[in-house]
């Protein structure tokens, strides 16, 4: 049977009638179901100075995903991820290779700020990473960008920096991974070389989804 078509009507010959087909989840949904499932979390230690939970934001059909590290200061007040000078950095790192902050997904390992701006501690990922997962398979993208070494590590579950790790290609689940800087880091050494390599990555994990759309 070449195509679906044709194996429809090739059942319906043989007097098959009633095909059942199981909706897909939409995504969306998916992703409600998510948040409703976080709640007003006080499961670790992150929730006790921050203001908003940082779900996440962007098109839940994106093929191409951000994922960062936590909210800062910015993020933290408004509830959603990379508005604060990372941020615009990111939607540059974004509009370099054609696409816009409504195309992709922007999501991070914990979804409550560390105070200071601190690395998450292993708890704290260990206790909030499953969500992030979780928006992963809803989502489906064809490519993961991971934003550092949290997330790099986090979703390629090593030990290994970001600086031997960008570049090259891991897996999540199936999922392509792209490890690059974190636009943080690029504003805070902001050479030519920098850029370069992460236009680089940028490129490569654009030229991995299939078709036009993101
Ligand atoms: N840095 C991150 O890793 N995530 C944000 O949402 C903002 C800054």
């Amino acid at each position: 049977m070449s195509d679906l078509s044709t194996w429809v009507s090739y059942l319906a010959e043989i007097g098959v009638t009633d095909l059942r087909v199981a909706p897909a989840k939409p995504r969306t949904a998916g992703l409600e179901a998510i948040r409703a499932d976080i709640g007003e979390c006080t499961r670790c230690k992150l929730c006790h100075a921050r203001t908003h939970i940082v779900f996440g934001v962007g098109n839940p059909k994106a093929r191409l995903m951000f994922v960062g590290e936590g909210p800062g200061a910015d993020e933290d007040a408004k509830g959603e991820p990379f508005v604060g000078r990372a941020g615009q950095k990111l939607n540059e790192m974004i509009r370099s290779i054609g696409l816009t902050r409504e195309d992709v997904y922007i999501a991070n390992v914990v979804k409550c700020r560390p105070p200071d701006n601190r690395t998450p501690e292993p708890d704290e990922v260990a206790t909030c990473s499953p969500f992030l997962f979780r928006q992963i398979e809803a989502i489906r993208p064809d490519v993961i960008v991971a934003l550092g070494s949290p997330a790099a590590k986090t979703l390629l579950g090593t030990k290994v920096g970001i600086t031997q790790l960008r570049g090259s290609w891991g897996d999540f689940r199936g999922i392509p991974v792209m490890p690059t800087f974190h636009p943080a880091y690029l504003l805070r050494a902001y050479t030519v070389e920098n850029r370069r390599l992460v236009f680089e990555d940028l490129k490569a994990a654009r030229a991995r989804i299939p078709s036009t759309d993101a």
